[in-house]
């Protein structure tokens, strides 16, 4: 795809405006066929309550369904944004949906409005599609419905068929495959692809490439398609181009939608057509919906990696936490056995730190401790972690290492932080016991190291111990 033509234009949009469009864009929101997504976790009270649902991404469409801008929606909580809904029952609803596991759909109150939605857990989040019940529900006694309203039916079912493939692969390249395979039941379509900016509007890939039946043609293209135009003025002017006469002999036609992840300006979705099959208003609506139900599945990715690290990781010192340490410890034990390497371990304990917290208080015990880390932290080399997996106790995980490498990395790490002052406290000094892998599991591993720091302790503290079975034994720094 000719791309680079754009990379200035897009700089530009990447602080373009993302205005709230209005009333307008309200009524076109309403209309039947029209998706919205929203993105929500849990905030959970005591005993793992679901009190309320907080909104970690919401699509321009579902701001217009629940009137709002969707930037607005962003962070906030449902509970508090709609009255009524704590006591309609709503949030407990999507409570049991969480807790069941289970895709669920039905009729939900925002404030006023009764919307439709299929809601989807994946994992602790909760991706809703949603959408106004259209005016002209079929009843079996009413007549066929007429042929316009036909194509609009089978719209809305390729749509909602799209949104649940976003709902469930937060996988962007795989709904960009669903949604160029429904589309092409029901129209022409050269190709679908999706475009994706660099950081500060820098650079542009296609993620992963075109899909659709002219795919292959339009990764060779050289010259700009109707497509790239409208792709490179989409991400400029942060709204939906179409264009119709590029000076491409094969693909003057294209459209293209930008994609908002999380009030940020991600990318764009874009389609192409072949010379002769321009596209229609239909078109652009289609293209609009299935961005939205793109970016969904963009924002619902980084939320779960999101939580995932937040999980792993602790937030006084932003090293890996203790459940961080498990898994790893886990992972390299079997590796070391498998591959015949070694693999060291070291347990370090800061010492008479409840002095430090009795002396200068606990706030200035906290900084110690964020000091001590960072430091500890860069002692350790790449393919090793450094966790806190106490509270103030860090774990080292040394692969590949034996016990002389590993008391040589330790004691080179408690120089570090004996040597200069830890302000407010001053001279900081710890301990360390030192285990490498014998025949064993990864438990064993840490209670011989663990033994090893409590020699260390008893010995008169600031001082490596390597685990007795193993030599050498004892290193003291005095
Ligand atoms: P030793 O040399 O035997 O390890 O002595 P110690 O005082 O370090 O050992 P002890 O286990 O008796 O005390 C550890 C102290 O660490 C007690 C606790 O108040 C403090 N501590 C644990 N977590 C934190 C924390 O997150 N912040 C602060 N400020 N202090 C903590
Ligand atoms: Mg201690
Ligand atoms: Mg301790």
């Amino acid at each position: 795809m000719y791309v680079r033509h754009v990379a200035s234009e897009t700089r530009a949009a990447a602080h373009g405006s993302r205005a709230w469009a209005g009333p307008g864009a309200v009524a076109r929101g309403l209309a039947p066929g029209r998706l919205g997504a929203l993105t929500l976790t849990p905030v959970r009270g005591p005993g793992g309550r679901v009190e309320d649902m907080r909104v970690e991404a919401c699509s321009a469409a579902a701001g217009r369904l629940l009137a709002r801008p969707a930037t607005a929606l962003l962070g906030r909580r449902l509970g508090a944004e709609f009255a009524g809904q704590r006591d309609d029952g709503v949030l407990a609803a999507l409570g049991d949906v969480l807790a069941a596991g289970e895709p669920w759909r039905g009729s939900l109150r925002f404030g006023a409005t009764w919307l439709e939605v299929l809601a989807v857990p994946v994992g602790e989040v909760l991706v809703l599609s949603l959408w106004a019940p259209a005016p002209h529900a079929f009843r079996e006694a009413e007549p066929a419905p007429a042929a316009g309203l036909e194509a609009e039916v089978a719209e809305q079912a390729a749509l909602r068929r799209i949104a649940t493939a976003a709902a469930r692969h937060s996988d962007p390249a795989a709904v960009v495959a669903t949604a160029a395979a429904e589309w092409l039941a029901l129209r022409p379509l050269a190709g679908l692809a999706l475009v994706r900016m660099g950081d500060g509007g820098r650079g542009l890939a296609l993620v992963p490439g075109w899909v659709g039946p002219r795919a292959a043609e339009l990764g060779r293209t050289r010259r700009a398609t109707g497509a790239d135009v409208a792709m490179a003025r989409a991400l400029a002017e942060g709204r939906t181009v179409r264009v119709d006469d590029a000076a491409h002999g094969r693909f003057p036609m294209g459209l293209a939608v930008p994609l908002w992840v999380r009030g940020r300006l991600w990318g764009a979705l874009c389609a192409a057509a072949e010379r002769g099959r321009g596209f229609a208003d239909a078109d652009t609506a289609m293209l609009e919906g299935c961005a939205d139900l793109v970016a969904m599945a963009l924002a619902q990715e980084e939320v779960r990696t999101e939580l995932s690290a937040a999980a792993r990781t602790d937030h006084l010192t932003g090293l890996p936490n203790r459940r961080a340490f498990t898994e790893r410890l886990g992972g390299e034990v079997r590796l070391a056995a498998r591959h015949g390497h070694p693999l060291a371990l070291a347990v370090l304990d800061l010492d008479l730190f409840k002095l430090v917290n009795d002396t200068h208080g606990h706030t200035a015990g906290d900084e110690v401790l964020v000091e001590v880390a960072a430091r500890l932290a860069a002692a350790g080399r790449a393919g090793e972690l450094v966790a806190r997996i106490g509270g103030e106790e860090f774990g080292w995980i040394l692969p590949r290492c034996d016990a002389d490498g590993a008391l040589a990395a330790v004691e080179r790490a408690r120089a570090g932080v004996a040597a200069r002052p830890v302000p407010p406290a001053g001279r900081v000094t710890l301990s360390a016991g030192i285990a490498v892998l014998g025949p064993g599991s990864g438990e064993d591993l840490f209670w011989r190291a663990d033994g090893a720091l409590y020699q260390a302790k008893a010995a008169g503290r600031d001082r490596a111990v390597v685990a007795v079975d193993q030599v050498p034994a004892q290193h003291s720094s005095g």
